[in-house]
């Protein structure tokens, strides 16, 4: 059964509610941070900071209006980082998330690359760097409960469920309300379609959505184009391991004729000691 999340931004209030809840679950530890121009804060996703909620100041009729829209992993049906990484580091659940093997990671960051969305982050001040987002809360889904963000929500902004029944859900609330919403479900066909949906009162576009209609991103799955990636990875591992096997051969080699040159030529050998 896959599960998933509709994140309605006409009942948000930018309350961050969620991004606490992400902070305190994942024991997350606070960072030092500055306001965005917008008064968001961070101003993006990073290793620590797993999900925020974005501002958007936007016009709406007559009037701007301010709308928050909260940031994490889409947990895509056909994901780019895991088509992307060549040890099967990322891997998609059957129940929805999209995971991380972090013992299998090597660090090259091709996931960074691929996501469209712009979702993985890497340690960079760690000794031993990995690879950080959102994972949904798996072990609260597996446990029965919903992830900490949707939990945390005062006003139901953040809904979790069957991703059937939330894309049936959004249809109902568009078709039911009309004239509240942009009649788009976005998520539901982006990127060949995510776990994390959201409804809108206001263009996508506005809210820093990347969309198909502006060829910012594609109605079909990436991993395409993370093929190209892996297509490139192998033959470059390949490469690597034929020169780093080189070197080694050419020192080892090295080495034993120095050591057979020192043994020729030493008093003993030549008859010279005592
Ligand atoms: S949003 Fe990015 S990191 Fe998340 S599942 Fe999709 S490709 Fe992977
Ligand atoms: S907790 Fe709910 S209302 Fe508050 S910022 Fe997150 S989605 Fe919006």
């Amino acid at each position: 059964m896959s599960y998933g999340m509709l994140i309605d931004l006409t009942l948000c209030i930018g309350c961050k509610g969620c991004q606490i809840a992400c902070k305190q679950w994942n024991d997350l530890p606070a960072e030092k941070t500055t306001f965005n121009a917008d008064w968001s804060n961070p101003p993006e996703l990073t290793a620590r900071t797993w999900k925020r909620v974005g501002h958007h100041l936007v016009q709406k009729g007559d009037k701007l209006v301010w709308r928050f829209v909260p940031q994490a992993c889409m947990h895509c049906n056909e994901a780019a980082c895991e088509a992307a990484c060549f040890v099967h580091a990322f891997y998609k659940t059957p129940e929805g998330p999209v995971l991380y093997k972090e013992n299998l990671c090597v660090g090259c960051r091709y996931c960074m690359v691929a996501c469209p969305f712009g979702i993985p982050k890497f340690e960079w001040d760690e000794t031993f760097p990995l690879v950080r987002k959102c994972r949904m809360c798996y072990e609260r889904i597996a446990d029965g409960q919903q992830p900490a963000c949707a939990s945390a929500c005062p006003t139901g902004a953040t809904l979790f469920g069957r991703r059937d029944e939330l894309l049936a859900e959004a249809r109902n609330r568009i078709n039911t309300n009309p004239g509240k919403y942009v009649p788009h479900i976005y998520g539901e066909k982006e990127a060949g379609g995510t776990s994390v949906l959201y409804l809108s009162d206001v263009p996508f576009h506005e809210l820093g959505f990347k969309t198909v209609e502006k060829g910012e991103i594609p109605a079909e799955p990436i991993p395409s184009f993370s093929d190209r990636i892996v297509r490139w990875t192998l033959p470059v591992a390949a490469t690597w391991t034929a020169v780093l096997g080189g070197l080694y051969w050419y020192t080892k080699r090295r080495s034993e004729v120095e050591e057979s040159f020192k043994r020729q030529n030493s008093p003993q050998d030549n008859g010279e000691g005592s």
